[in-house]
C-alpha cells in the first residue's frame, strides 16, 4: 500500500470515525417522553433535560373528564422549551370505558385518610392506556431518529397498573425493537422500583416547579384533597419531606 492510500485510509477511517460518534451523540440524545401534567412525568422531562436530551412531549387526550391536566403538561414544557404536542384520541373514549376517568357513569372515589389509596386506584384504570401511548411515543421518536422513549411509571403503580410494571417495560422493549427493527431502541421507565416520595425528592433536587403540576382526578379548582391520586400526592410530600406548595379543597 503506498504511503499517500494509507494517509487517505487512515483519514476515512478518522472521519467515519468522527461520524459515527457525532450519529451516536445525536441519536443517543433525543428522547420522547409522554407528560401527563402530574408528579412523574414532570419530574421525567426535567430529568431527561438536565441528562442533555434533547426532549419531546407528548400529551395524549383520551377523553379524561378533565382537562386540567393538558394545560399543567403544557405549563411545564413550555418551562423548559421543549417542544410538545397535543395528540387528540378523545374518540378512543367510546371504545375505553368503564374506568373513573373516562366513563361519565362511573364516580371518581374519595379515599379516606388512613386507608391505602390504591385500594381504589382499580376504578381508574383505562385498558391498555399505557401501551397504546407508549406505540405512539416510540412511532414519534422512530420518526425523529429519537432512540429513546421514557416512561413515568413507578413502583407504587405496579400493584394496580400492570402495564407500569418492569416485565411488561421489558417485553414492550423487545416487541418494538422487532416492530422497527432497530435493536438500538430504548424504552425506560427510570422509577419503576422508586415510590413517590423519592420522585419529589429527586425533583426537588432538579428543581421541578411542582406548583406547576396536577394530580387530582377531578378538575376542580383546586386539588380535591380526597381522591386517591391527592391522597397520593400529598402523602408523597410529606414522606419526602418536601415543601408542598398544592392548594387542597380538603
Ligand atoms: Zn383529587
Amino acid at each position: 500500500m503506498s504511503r499517500k492510500s494509507g494517509i487517505h485510509i487512515a483519514c476515512l477511517n478518522y472521519f467515519d470515525h468522527l461520524g459515527l460518534i457525532n450519529n451516536r451523540i445525536m441519536r443517543q440524545k433525543r428522547a420522547v417522553l409522554s407528560v401527563s401534567g402530574g408528579i412523574d412525568s414532570a419530574t421525567l422531562v426535567y430529568k431527561a433535560v438536565k441528562e442533555g436530551y434533547e426532549t419531546r412531549a407528548l400529551t395524549f387526550i383520551y377523553g379524561q373528564k378533565h382537562k386540567k391536566e393538558i394545560e399543567y403538561a403544557k405549563r411545564i414544557c413550555t418551562g423548559l422549551n421543549v417542544i410538545h404536542k397535543v395528540i387528540d384520541l378523545s374518540p378512543l373514549k367510546e371504545i375505553l370505558s368503564g374506568s373513573a376517568l373516562t366513563d361519565s357513569s362511573v364516580e371518581v372515589p374519595e379515599v379516606p385518610e388512613t386507608s391505602e389509596y390504591y385500594e381504589t386506584l382499580s376504578t381508574t384504570i383505562v385498558p391498555n392506556r399505557n401501551s397504546i401511548f407508549l406505540s405512539i411515543a416510540i412511532g414519534y421518536a422512530v420518526s425523529i431518529k429519537a432512540d429513546h422513549v421514557f416512561f413515568g411509571a413507578h413502583l407504587s403503580d405496579r400493584g394496580v397498573y400492570p402495564d407500569c410494571r418492569r416485565e411488561f417495560v421489558e417485553a414492550f422493549e423487545r416487541a418494538e425493537r422487532l416492530a422497527n427493527d432497530n435493536k438500538q431502541l430504548v424504552v425506560a421507565a427510570p422509577f419503576i422500583d422508586m415510590y413517590k416520595s423519592q420522585i419529589i425528592k429527586l425533583g426537588t433536587e432538579l428543581g421541578v416547579p411542582y406548583k406547576d403540576t396536577w394530580s387530582c382526578y377531578k378538575g376542580g379548582k383546586v386539588h380535591c384533597g380526597v381522591c386517591s391520586s391527592c391522597r397520593e400526592r400529598k402523602r408523597g410530600f410529606e414522606e419526602a419531606g418536601a415543601f408542598d406548595p398544592t392548594e387542597y379543597e380538603r
